[in-house]
């Protein structure tokens, strides 16, 4: 509905680079040198560059197949007001997209000592702090969450919590784009009679041109399968459809979950979604984190455009990892985000993907031929958890695959909401990019720069970060430059004397 709202109104800027990671018809990944017109917070044209004379093509370029016609510089549309930004060798990609989270929570980092001991973190310590929340608290919270996120070179969120408004205005203060689902509740949980709230400001996010101009967009957030209602979930399948939003919410996160459903409804999460006409539905649907599915139930779950969220540090924290390698043999989709910053003080997207592709080898631990090295530590026993190991590590190669694991945080988490898509350098895309300096250590030697996206940390190594068209920091002093900047000063002022605050009235 809103898919031809403007973004900014901001003159035209060409951005360009020997190594930008572009794709070809197939779908695979090219790094080219290539130049991006962008204009009002989106990629107007791409246009790839014949390299300089003399240019040694870089070894990525040798990914390269079907090659796009590419242009001289002398060729290159340049309108005249246009500024230029060069980047001369930098590897320039999507910005990452951060499927699930849940900025404002950041405010828990460190307080609970061993969350893992605690049954269900959720119930037991989230929602007794959360009932004390204030909006101005979640503004402040959330911005601080924006920060770390731009730091990590994330340039969109989809954020789930309470005071979905307040959550906006963080996001917009900060200038990170994302979608707000204000968590709905209405049998448990802190927002309890706050529902209607939840829904008006859902609409009110979803029609403001304002909000759309920084890329800020909303969807339907009820909590999770338990704590909505049958007849809520109706609701939101016709307010889906009238406003053309998609839902996104928990799925299936505990044992609690799932025993409460079977109690009231005398079914299983799936199921209960399927009566309420969700399942039908063409709007995406956005699900973290269906650990407790049955593999058919996940299938159903993820038929159209449903997709499962994995977030593996959190889920190692709050409850068990997914069994994402037969969620890859059953072809369910899935996407891999990072909800965590009160569980291990990190929310780092780029992180994630590293155990994400660990889950090949991680079954051989615990099966029980690995009991046999426990016991005799023979080389007999060695072997059979080795031929385990290769059987399983075959079975889900592609999860070895660095662009398989990446585009879980572009372009896939970014074509999920109808007002816009993100993750990808294409026409038409959020101008959110990532520039990354291949001549850091941490990339040395830069031989395959997709690989060490995937399987590294390599926040050290972003140059500069550009969302919506606009650098976010000091070309090459990227990380330094927003930290010192008063924008970020000033919002950890604010936060650090309402956290104060909230822990008096909290009662800690
Ligand atoms: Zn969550």
């Amino acid at each position: 509905m809103h898919a031809e709202r403007g973004l900014p109104s901001s003159p035209a800027i060409l951005i360009q680079s020997e190594r930008v990671l572009l794709r070809s018809a197939d779908g695979r990944p090219r790094i080219v040198p290539a130049a991006l017109l962008v204009r009002n917070g989106r990629i107007s044209s791409v246009h790839e560059l014949s390299p300089a004379p003399g240019a040694s093509p870089s070894s990525a370029t040798s990914l390269a197949t079907a090659s796009s016609p590419s242009v001289s510089q002398a060729e290159l549309p340049r309108p005249s007001e246009a500024r230029v930004l060069d980047y001369g060798s930098a590897l320039i990609t999507p910005a990452f997209v951060n499927a699930h989270t849940h900025l404002t929570m950041s405010f828990m980092r460190g307080r609970f000592d061993d969350l893992t001991a605690s049954g269900n973190a959720v119930e037991q310590l989230f929602f007794k702090i959360e009932t004390q929340l204030e909006a101005a608290d979640v503004r402040a919270f959330t911005r601080m969450g924006a920060f770390e996120c731009l730091l990590h070179g994330v340039a969109l969120v989809w954020d789930h919590y309470y005071f979905g408004d307040a959550v906006a205005q963080g996001l917009r203060d900060v200038g990170l784009p994302g979608v707000v689902a204000p968590t709905l509740q209405d049998l448990g949980g802190p927002g309890l009679g706050r529902a209607e709230r939840g829904l008006s400001d859902t609409v009110a996010i979803a029609t403001d041109p304002g909000l759309a101009r920084m890329g800020i967009f909303s969807a339907l957030g009820p909590h999770a399968t338990d704590t909505v209602s049958p007849a809520l979930w109706t609701q939101l399948a016709q307010l889906a459809e009238q406003h053309l939003l998609p839902l996104h919410f928990h799925l299936a996160q505990s044992p609690e979950e799932v025993e409460r459903v079977e109690r009231r409804s005398g079914c299983s999460p799936v199921e209960l979604l399927a009566r309420a006409g969700i399942l039908e539905l063409v709007q995406p649907r956005v699900m973290a984190h269906g650990i407790y599915l049955s593999l058919a139930d996940a299938r159903r779950a993820t038929s159209g455009q449903g997709r499962l969220v994995f977030c593996p540090a959190s889920q190692t924290q709050f409850g068990v990892p997914a069994r994402i390698d037969e969620w890859l043999a059953a072809e369910v989709p899935f996407l891999v985000a990072s909800d965590s910053a009160n569980s291990n003080d990190g929310l780092n997207v780029q992180e994630e993907l590293r155990w994400v592709a660990g889950f090949r080898a991680l079954s051989s631990s615990y099966a029980p031929a690995f009991e046999q090295v426990l016991a005799q530590g023979s080389a007999e026993a060695a072997r059979q958890v080795g031929q385990l190991r290769a059987q399983a590590v075959a079975r889900a190669s592609r999860l070895g695959d660095a662009d398989f694991l990446l585009r879980k945080l572009w372009d896939e988490a970014g074509a999920l909401h109808p007002a816009f898509r993100a993750g990808a350098i294409s026409a038409g895309a959020l101008a959110n990019l990532a520039v990354w300096d291949l001549d850091s250590p941490g990339c040395w030697p830069a031989t395959d720069p997709l690989r060490a996206l995937a399987f590294s940390n390599l926040s050290h190594a972003l140059r500069q970060l550009i969302v919506l068209g606009e650098p976010r920091g000091t070309d090459g002093w990227y990380a330094s430059s927003l930290l010192h900047s008063q924008a970020y000063r000033d919002a950890r002022r604010e936060a650090d004397a309402r956290l104060q605050q909230l822990w008096r009235r909290a009662g800690f």
